[in-house]
């Protein structure tokens, strides 16, 4: 009686804010979770789930791997809307489901923050797992890497049943296979991509203290890591990029190795780290049983989404958004900035809501140096945000002429700015930045709100 209760008062507030022009997905979860605790177990029977978690790119590898099932002919649903703590998969779950709580479809993607993923492991029993990777986040909201990875462990032990696709390259994250070692898949890149090397979320071995070295860096502390004193090392994945085509802004070519069987592969995403996402989805797609010919056709056709390197034409003006949360994931941004070439418009979005993580020091960890290095493009720079300022102080301890940094305060002169700048525009937000600015250039494009 509490079930059904529960999925009518989620179904009507979700209702009642799409009428008010609003899409959350929290407010509905939270009230049904309230009524009914242990619902989302419940509405999640007989549907195989896939969980994909990790600091960076459990957005992409999330629509990677929806895109490879959809076009293997499977019917799936996914937490789309971004919220992807217990209370916005559930009230994902109650829409999937009709008014007495059955599923109308059998299979789920499922991206679900670090710090829920114990609870919803215990409640979804999850087919297929997926970390992604793991880096040093916003302090202010997880603590410490190892508090992290503690987390997802917890959460593996509950999804007793589940294949867990790790990556190989990040020493933190393969870690977590001593717990479950006969069900692990790993993917990995066994190549150099030319990120930057940073290895200080991960110096020391995990098991035993010791110093990494490594054979080859991708980005950040990921790489062929190995532990010179007990013997921890880079495991050969799975599902592997092999080697490295051409890298441009429209996309990435690489060679990708699947269970032994060698493909090429066409990524329809810019950003060399989105190999890496590939390779994540490739791994959850074939252990849920898609064809791996089917799974590599679907990459070339991918669409960026929701302010993970999305696309704007307004104009002449070309404009891509990239979200940043931490200075791993700001460093690929960076990395992305880089590989661009004539003349750029570059925007620094800074906000400190509770969603961006109060404590903005992590702009110091992000190597924005590199900006300003020789042959790069030539970079117009802009900063916006309630954090404006510190946003400017930062640029320009990294080597920008402060005169040259233009300081936009309001929405309105921002995305004047942004959309009569023509060119190539490069946007860098926090999320609560993101999101009005995303929705104004989306209404300009005609696009709808993620929620429509
Ligand atoms: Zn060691």
């Amino acid at each position: 009686m509490r079930f059904l209760l529960a999925i009518i008062c989620c179904k009507l507030l979700r209702l009642a804010l799409r009428l008010l022009g609003r899409g959350g997905t929290a407010l509905p979860g939270q009230v049904a979770l309230r009524i009914c605790p242990d619902m989302l177990s419940r509405l999640s029977r007989g549907v195989r789930v896939a969980v994909v978690t990790g600091t960076n790119g459990k957005t992409t590898t999330c629509r990677m791997l929806e895109k490879m099932l959809r076009d293997a002919g499977e019917d799936c649903f996914a937490n789309r809307s971004g919220s992807n703590l217990e209370r916005g998969i559930t009230a994902d779950f109650v829409s999937n489901a009709d008014i007495f709580g059955r599923p109308r479809r059998r299979l789920a993607v499922i991206e679900c923050d670090e710090a829920a993923f114990r609870r919803v492991c215990g409640e979804l029993a999850p087919a297929v797992c997926v970390v992604t990777n793991v880096f040093r986040d916003q302090l202010d909201r997880y603590g410490e890497v190892t508090h992290t990875l503690g987390a997802i462990r917890e959460g593996l032990d509950r999804a007793a049943h589940a294949t867990v696709c790790l990556n190989a390259d990040c020493s933190l994250t393969a870690s977590l296979a001593a717990d479950a070692p006969d069900r692990v898949r790993f993917f990995g890149v066994d190549a150099p991509l030319g990120g930057a090397a940073a290895v200080s979320d991960a110096p020391r071995c995990i098991f035993c203290g010791a110093q990494y070295e490594y054979d080859y860096h991708t980005f950040a502390h990921l790489g062929g890591f190995r532990c010179p004193k007990c013997g921890y090392s880079r495991t050969e994945p799975d599902v592997a990029v092999v080697s490295v085509g051409a890298l441009t802004s429209e996309g990435s070519a690489a060679e990708v190795r699947i269970d032994g069987e060698l493909f090429d592969v066409a990524v329809g995403l810019p950003g060399g780290y989105n190999l890496y996402n590939a390779a994540a989805a490739l791994s959850a797609a074939t252990a849920l049983g898609v064809e791996r010919r089917s799974a590599v056709r679907s990459l070339a056709h991918m669409e960026s989404g929701f302010g993970r390197m999305e696309r704007f034409e307004i104009g002449g003006t070309r404009i891509t958004m990239v979200l940043v949360k931490n200075p791993a994931g700001c460093d690929r941004a960076i990395d992305y900035l880089r590989s661009l070439s004539g003349e750029c418009t570059a925007v620094f979005c800074l906000n400190d809501n509770a969603a961006d993580g109060t404590d903005v020091s992590w702009i110091w960890d992000a190597g924005f140096e590199r900006l300003f290095d020789a042959g790069g493009a030539e970079l117009r720079l802009i900063v916006s945000g309630e954090r404006a300022d510190d946003m400017r102080l930062r640029l320009k301890y990294a080597g920008a002429d402060e005169g040259d940094i233009r300081v936009l305060r309001s929405q309105d002169e921002l995305l004047e700015a942004v959309t009569s700048a023509g060119g190539e525009v490069c946007i860098l937000p926090t999320y609560t930045a993101m999101l009005p600015l995303r929705a104004a250039l989306a209404a300009r494009c005609g696009r709808k709100e993620f929620w429509k």
